[in-house]
């Protein structure tokens, strides 16, 4: 399907022209259209498979850039990772003009703390900097619309099911929630069904 196809914003539309992207792949194309109808999903995809940019098309679509605080968050295991989504919300959202941030350990917590601060409407992080970010009281979690679990089965592997829980019982309950992840085991369907409604199964 071409990404035309889609109802996007012609912003979006130049940014995916820029980045090459002509044609969704498949997770893309489940996901994008269910995603711009606010259903919670859980999508069960590899890395490779064009996952990053099936969250970040419809959220980069549904951001009001006139709000201040953040809209979206993405939880990843890993920094590495963090720093790759944000670089894709900000590629996708370049003509939207949104802004996104990573946040995660080893790096100085006053930095992100005075990027918090400045008009943020994504922020992508690793479980323990996030919640200690929302326990310090410097990430406003009150406008968050749209959450995202990335590589759940990773998340579970590195011991962070539970700081990923203790986030979620803080936000918003009116709120999307997708979670991505290359495997299912028992814990992940667990949290998918403790803190999802009515998520929609997505295999590929
Ligand atoms: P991911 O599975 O999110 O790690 O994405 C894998 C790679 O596919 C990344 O390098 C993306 O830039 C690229 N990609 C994602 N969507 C598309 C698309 N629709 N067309 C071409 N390349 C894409």
């Amino acid at each position: 399907t071409r990404f035309n196809a889609y109802n996007l914003n012609d912003d979006i539309l130049k940014a995916l022209e820029g980045l090459a992207y002509n044609r969704a792949t498949e997770v893309q194309e489940k996901v994008i259209p269910l995603a711009l109808e606010n259903k919670d999903l859980v999508v069960k995809s590899q890395t490779g498979s064009g996952k990053t940019a099936a969250f970040t098309i419809p959220i980069c679509e549904s951001i009001d850039w006139f709000e201040n605080k953040p809209q979206a968050l993405v939880l990843t295991p890993t920094r590495e990772l963090a720093v790759q989504v944000k670089d894709d919300f900000i590629n996708i959202g370049r003509f939207k003009r949104i802004s996104a941030i990573a946040v995660f350990g080893k790096q100085p917590f006053a930095n992100q703390k005075a990027q918090l601060k400045q008009k943020t409407h994504v922020v992508v992080g690793t479980p323990g900097r996030v919640l200690d970010h929302i326990e310090k009281g410097t990430f406003p979690l009150d406008e968050i619309k749209y959450l995202v679990i990335d590589e759940a089965d990773e998340m579970l592997n590195m011991g962070f099911i539970e700081q990923v829980e203790a986030i979620i019982k803080q936000l918003p309950k009116d709120r999307v929630t997708m979670l991505f992840s290359a495997t299912l085991p028992e814990e992940v369907k667990q949290l998918s069904s403790n803190y999802l409604n009515q998520p929609i199964d997505i295999e590929i």
